[in-house]
């Protein structure tokens, strides 16, 4: 057996070095570079790395803590065999979901920030990462319409992690002293059907209770309605009840559907008054899809200087036109995971008026071992207590990298092969797209048997109870049709479609199953989605 200090000394040349040794640095830097070679290696015409190996949980679950470590190399090469069978989210052919590939820039961010590894809990030991998060929360406050001034934001783990903290604060304030002496009342949460589920999540975690959110109805082009969602924020009031948040939703998950944040302001402004509430119910803004459209802010759309084709200016202009009033929300959920090109996990919840973040304050007498120095102390109010300093720098990196004009050029991609999609699926009369009125890079569509007239059979599907029996079995056709593309796409023969098995409700209460073509991918041309309809015609035939 080894003594303790041999090993360690094995051990020492596993970790950077403390000072500047330049033999071992280079080591280091050979060792990602082999590594990066690797993975590399895994790359082939299919939009996935490697290969689908099966998934063997009974054996990883007899996984122990060896005797003995393994080498630096040894370790790296398996670790690289851990990409196998994932998406490569860049591929052309990769339209599954709403996953961007991230950037060279990010990767270097991951890379330092994990290097350094700040803890965002006080800027003792964040240093300079202070900064960057101060710096990201403005450069978006600004380009959501907040002053920058008055505003904050904070990272956090996700979409989920920045409604939680919306609700938090919104229970604040409808139900004050919560935070101390708990949840013992309801209030209401009020979000369209479309709205992430996270919005169960929440209301459950924070202990208010699912119960306690209302699902609105969504109108033909899936936003929330407005008419309903005024009846039943009357209704709560009217019987004595409390509402904690209306919570707009500004790009749904399944079909960038795009709520009105300022008529949902407004609606919040008027009920404050004529049932002279004590408390204003919050409004959060969940636009961790739709936040980056916020570049084309100042667009001029007739000189249309990028030269985007007309089609896409006006999906474009129309997403923009949503956009007003975003700056009315109190807070707003923002994903670089979503569409800021950033690895997972990238969050940023801003808040309009940074005072509202101090209602979650702990008295520093809380934390004796932190906070001596330095002036940005944020983990008196964060939840987590260490946070990461990687999904930070990630966003500034890309932020620097593409500056508006980037974003644009990139956003505006996406949005005109999704155009270009539809008029080719337009283009064959077996298929429909089913959520014609929503202009982000995705498109959803049912495809119908041979000898269907598609010009009326959607719109009966959505209206006609007797139809019912139809509707089921145009699902079933979708989802096997759903099964061909997949296996085709993972032979190389096709392109990899998402699916949804319920992008909404009809009326009568049957889901309604569409096929999926999110793009997220720089890399798609035209060919990609000519092929994509093609191979579509093709299972026609078969099917
Ligand atoms: C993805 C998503 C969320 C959840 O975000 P995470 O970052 O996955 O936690 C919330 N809302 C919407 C609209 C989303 O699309």
């Amino acid at each position: 057996m080894p003594t303790y200090q041999s090993i360690l000394n094995e051990l020492r040349r596993s970790f950077p070095q403390p000072t500047s040794d330049r033999i071992h640095d280079s080591y280091v830097t050979h060792t990602v570079m082999r590594v990066l070679d690797q993975v590399d290696a895994l790359k082939s015409e299919l939009p996935i790395w490697g290969s689908k190996l099966p998934l063997d949980y009974e054996l990883a679950r007899q996984s122990r803590l060896h005797w003995e470590g393994k080498s630096l190399e040894e370790v790296s090469s398996e670790l690289v065999s851990y990409l196998n069978g994932l998406n490569i989210w860049g591929h052309p052919k990769t339209q599954i979901n709403i996953c961007p590939p991230p950037t060279v820039a990010s990767l270097v961010a991951q890379v330092i920030s994990g290097l350094a590894s700040p803890n965002l809990v006080w800027d003792e030991v964040s240093q300079r990462f202070a900064l960057a998060e101060v710096e990201v929360a403005s450069i978006v406050s600004e380009l959501m319409g907040y002053d920058s001034q008055t505003s904050a934001g904070i990272f956090t783990f996700g979409g989920t992690g920045c409604t939680l903290y919306a609700h938090r604060i919104a229970l604040e304030k409808a139900l004050p002293g919560s935070l101390k002496e708990g949840v013992r009342q309801d209030a209401a949460i009020l979000v369209s059907a479309n709205g992430h589920y996270c919005k169960l999540t929440v209301a459950g975690w924070l202990g208010l209770g699912q119960k306690n959110v209302h699902a609105i109805p969504t109108d033909a082009r899936n936003q929330i309605r407005l008419d309903l969602l005024e009846e039943r924020a009357r209704e709560i009031l009217a019987g004595g009840g409390k509402i904690a948040c209306f919570m707009a939703t500004v790009g749904t998950t399944d079909c960038f559907a795009l709520d009105d944040v300022e008529a949902i302001v407004r609606l919040r402004d008027r009920l404050v008054q004529e049932f002279s509430l004590d408390y204003s119910p919050h409004v959060h803004a969940d636009a961790v899809i739709g936040w980056a459209w916020s570049v084309f802010r100042d667009y001029q759309w007739e000189a249309n200087p990028l030269g985007f084709r007309p089609r896409t200016v006006r999906a474009l202009a129309a997403t923009v036109e949503r956009l007003a009033g975003l700056e009315l929300a109190d807070s707003i959920g923002i994903d670089f995971h979503k569409t800021g090109f950033t690895p997972y996990v990238s969050s940023l919840l801003l808040v309009k008026e940074s005072q509202d973040l101090r209602r979650l304050g702990r008295g520093y007498e809380e934390m004796p071992y932190l906070f001596q120095t330095g002036e940005y102390h944020p983990g008196l109010f964060t939840l987590e207590t260490s946070r990461s300093g990687s999904g930070i720098l990630s966003a500034l990196a890309n932020l620097r990298l593409f500056g508006r004009t980037g974003l644009q050029s990139l956003l505006g991609h996406l949005v005109e092969k999704a155009q270009v999609l539809r008029e080719l699926l337009e283009a064959r009369p077996y298929l429909t797209i089913v959520n014609r009125d929503n202009f982000g890079p995705v498109t959803l569509f049912r495809a119908y048997p041979n000898g269907i007239d598609t010009f009326r059979v959607h719109e009966r599907e959505l209206t006609d109870p007797a139809f019912a029996e139809q509707l089921v079995a145009h699902n079933e056709y979708n989802r096997r049709l759903s099964r061909f593309l997949h296996t085709e796409a993972m032979s190389g023969r096709g392109v990899l479609l998402g699916q949804s098995d319920c992008f909404r409700l009809t009326p009568f209460g049957l889901p309604i199953v569409a096929l999926k073509s999110y793009i997220t991918s720089p890399f798609v041309e035209d060919l990609h989605l000519e092929q994509l309809v093609e191979k579509i015609a093709q299972a026609q035939r078969l099917m």
